[in-house]
């Protein structure tokens, strides 16, 4: 091994890593390489920009060398260096949760939109009454804690069935500050629930990929837990198996708002709508893809509130 054509300096380490991942198939080869080096020296990658011209301690090397080793067999970046931003706000993830999506956060956008404009309909001047929001598969507790830190009046509810997931989620919840407005709980969907509890909003990101598609995503979607991803034959097992249960636990005028696969918007809203939900509507992601289904429990009638 000759120390003249070793790579010495960052930056030569980083295009290296670069190369190999992008001769190893990896889509964002230099991003992954770079956030991956940022992890390793514990800083951000503007600061790797910063020291492209600094050597790398031996210890940095190896560290590097297994990251972007474990990269290049398919394991996604997120896993191994164990944080994801969503929402602006830093999650530890690891394999027993999904790792935050991007189109993802169109859900928290709408779930804002809504209670803005309920906010403008009875603005009194006073304070805001609690809003009590559930999050039914909170994985990391990326929507729930999103929302947690965006609305301020939001009292949140946050379930999985994976003790572990529920692990994640609540130190999640605890690193973000909003552990003292949301509760994490094991169970599945809302069995775990007291079934005279109510919540004006209910946002759940189930998993909805048809299992015969598994086999065909990418390694690193593969390498994410299947009961976070699994939606059965037709991807929509889920819908079914909780919209009823949540939909009990909605007030009068109460929200749902669930994220779809790319082509199930049409037969999730069949869903909310044979368990008595109104006003159905969905809305598209950045890409087009109809993304998001909201739709509203049925307000009392007239005669039922005028007592
Ligand atoms: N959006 C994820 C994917 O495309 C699926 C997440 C889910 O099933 N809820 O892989």
């Amino acid at each position: 091994m000759s120390s003249a054509t070793e790579p010495r300096t960052t930056l030569a380490y980083l295009q290296r890593a670069a190369d190999f991942l992008a001769a190893r198939g990896v889509a964002n080869a230099r991003l992954d390489a770079e956030v991956l080096l940022a992890s390793v020296l514990a800083i951000d990658r503007v600061g790797v920009y910063l020291r492209f011209d600094q050597p790398l301690a031996p210890r940095e090397i190896d560290a590097y060398r297994e990251l972007v080793r474990r990269r290049a067999g398919g394991e996604p970046v997120a896993y191994l260096t164990g944080r994801r931003e969503f929402w602006s706000i830093a999650l530890a993830v690891t394999p027993d949760v999904l790792i935050p999506r991007p189109e993802t956060e169109l859900l928290v956008e709408r779930v804002l939109a809504l209670v803005a404009v309920a906010d403008v309909s009875d603005a009194d001047g006073g304070a805001r009454p609690p809003l009590r929001i559930l999050d039914l598969g909170t994985g990391s507790g990326a929507l729930a804690i999103a929302l947690a830190r965006a609305l301020p009046q939001a009292i949140v509810t946050a379930v999985d069935v994976s003790p572990a997931a529920v692990t994640v989620a609540a130190a999640n919840a605890r690193e973000a500050g909003v552990a003292d407005r949301v509760t994490v709980v094991v169970g599945s969907w809302t069995s775990a629930l007291d079934p005279a509890a109510r919540f004006d909003v209910i946002v759940s990101n189930p998993p909805y990929v048809p299992t015969a598609e598994l086999a065909t995503l990418a390694a690193e979607v593969r390498a994410e837990p299947a009961l976070a991803l699994d939606g059965g034959a037709d991807g929509l097992v889920a819908y079914r198996a909780f919209v009823p249960g949540a939909v009990a636990q909605l007030t009068p005028g109460g929200r749902l708002l669930v994220e779809v696969g790319a082509g199930q918007a049409e037969a999730v809203a069949a869903i909310l709508v044979a368990a008595g939900l109104e006003n159905v509507a969905w809305h598209a992601d950045l890409a087009g893809v109809a993304r998001v289904v909201v739709a509203t429990a049925a307000a009392p009638a007239l005669a039922e509130v005028a007592v």
